[in-house]
C-alpha cells in the first residue's frame, strides 16, 4: 500500500463575532486542509490551524510546507508507517507544526479507514462521548455576564472565561460571570499569559471566592519558577497551556512543579503522536489533561475529540471552536449538542469534506 497523491488547499473560516483573548483579537481563521490518497483509492483528511498569535505559523507557510517539503517525502510511502513518516517530516522541515499536524492527521484517518476502526477505538477506547466547555471572550463584565444564560440554556456544563488584560478588572469580570452562572456550571479561567506574577497571585486569590475550577496560563509562557510560585500561593489548580507545546515541555513543567493540569492542543504539540505522548507523561506523573483547540473546523476538532475519547486521563475538553464559525465545511464527524460531544462509529475520523468550502491548489 502506498501514497499516490497529496493535495492541500485553503480553508478560510469566518467567525460569527470577533474572538478576543489577552494575546489579541481574531476575526477569521486561515486554515489549511490536506487530502492524502492511497493507491487503493482511500482518502484521508487533515486540517492545519496556523495561529500566528500563538504558534507563529501562518497559512501560506503551512500550505507551501506541505506541498514543497512534505508532499515529495510522502509520495510512494506506506501510509501506515506514521512514526517513520513523522520522524522524516521533522528532518526535512523545521518547525511548521501545523503542516505536520495536518499530514499526520490524514495518515491516522487513513489508518482507521484501512482497518475499519474509529480512531479512538484504535487508540484504546475510553468513551464515545464527553462534555466540552464553551469560551466567553474578553469584554466588559456585564457583556460577558449576558453571554452566560443562553449558553446554559443550550446545555453547557462548563464555561471558559477569557481574562488577562488587567488583574483588578479581571476580578470584576469573573464576579459578574459567576453571579450569572450561580453555581449551575463550572467556571474555567484563562489568562493567556496576560498577568504579572504578583498580579496573578492577587487576582487568583480574589477569584477563588467565586468557586472557579482552574486557572490557565496566568503569566508569560515558559516562566516555570513563576508558575510554581503562584501555584504555591493559591488554592485553585493551575493549568499549563502555552507553556506546554511538546512532550519535553510537559516533562519540564512536571519537574518544576509548575502546574496541576496540562492543556494539550494538536497544533501546539505538532501532531497526534506527540499529543498522546504528552498525555502519557502527564498521566504517569498524576496530572490530568484537557484537550483544547485553536480556531478550527470540525475536521481537526474531530481528531482532537478522538484523542479525548481514547484516554481516561483526558478529563476535560475545550472543543468549542466549531460553534464560533459561520459555516461548517465538514460532513459527519463529531456531533456537538450543548457541550455534549459524541463521536461517530465510522472508520478513521469519520468525516467527509464539503469540497466547495476548500480552495485546493493545483499540484501539477
Ligand atoms: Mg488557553
Amino acid at each position: 500500500m502506498e501514497i499516490r497523491e497529496v493535495r492541500a488547499g485553503y480553508l478560510n473560516l469566518e467567525l460569527k463575532e470577533p474572538f478576543t483573548i489577552a494575546l489579541g483579537t481574531v476575526t477569521e481563521a486561515k486554515n489549511v486542509v490536506v487530502e492524502i490518497e492511497t493507491d487503493s483509492g482511500l482518502v484521508g483528511f487533515g486540517e492545519a490551524a496556523p495561529m500566528p498569535i500563538v504558534t507563529g505559523d501562518f497559512q501560506e507557510a503551512t500550505l507551501q510546507g506541505i506541498l514543497q517539503f512534505l508532499r515529495p517525502l510522502l509520495l510512494g510511502k506506506d501510509p501506515r508507517q506514521i512514526s517513520m513518516i513523522s520522524s522524516l517530516m521533522d528532518k526535512v522541515l523545521k518547525g511548521n507544526p501545523a503542516a505536520k499536524v495536518a499530514v499526520e492527521m490524514a495518515l491516522f484517518d487513513l489508518l482507521g479507514k484501512i482497518y475499519r476502526m474509529p480512531l479512538y477505538i484504535l487508540w484504546g477506547g475510553n468513551a464515545n462521548s464527553f462534555e466540552s466547555d464553551y469560551t466567553i471572550s474578553i469584554d466588559e463584565p456585564d457583556i460577558m455576564a449576558e453571554k452566560v444564560e443562553p449558553l446554559l440554556e443550550k446545555g453547557y456544563t462548563a464555561l471558559k472565561v477569557k481574562v488577562g488584560q488587567d488583574g483588578k478588572e479581571d476580578v470584576k469580570r469573573i464576579a459578574a460571570v459567576s453571579r450569572a452562572v450561580n453555581g449551575r456550571a463550572l467556571i474555567r479561567i484563562d489568562a493567556n499569559q496576560g498577568w504579572g506574577i504578583k498580579e496573578a497571585v492577587a487576582a487568583i486569590q480574589e477569584m477563588e471566592k467565586f468557586d472557579v475550577e482552574l486557572v490557565e496560563e496566568p503569566i508569560l509562557k515558559g516562566n516555570l519558577d513563576g508558575m510554581a510560585f503562584i501555584r504555591d500561593r493559591v488554592k485553585v489548580p493551575i493549568m499549563a497551556d502555552e507553556t506546554v507545546f511538546s512532550p519535553k515541555d510537559a516533562l519540564e513543567v512536571i519537574k518544576a512543579g509548575a502546574a496541576d493540569l496540562i492543556n494539550i492542543k494538536l497544533m501546539k504539540a505538532g501532531g497526534l503522536l506527540a499529543a498522546r505522548k504528552i498525555d502519557a507523561i502527564a498521566s504517569t506523573a498524576g496530572l490530568e489533561c484537557m484537550v483544547g483547540c485553536m480556531i478550527e473546523s470540525r475536521l481537526s476538532v474531530t481528531a482532537a475529540a478522538h484523542l479525548v475519547a481514547s484516554s481516561p486521563n483526558i478529563t476535560r475538553a475545550d472543543l468549542d471552536a466549531p460553534g464560533f464559525l459561520r459555516s461548517d465545511p465538514i460532513i459527519g464527524g463529531i456531533e456537538i449538542k450543548g457541550g455534549l460531544c459524541t463521536l461517530p462509529e465510522k472508520p478513521g475520523l469519520g468525516i467527509e469534506l464539503n469540497r466547495q468550502e476548500v480552495k485546493f491548489v493545483d499540484n501539477t
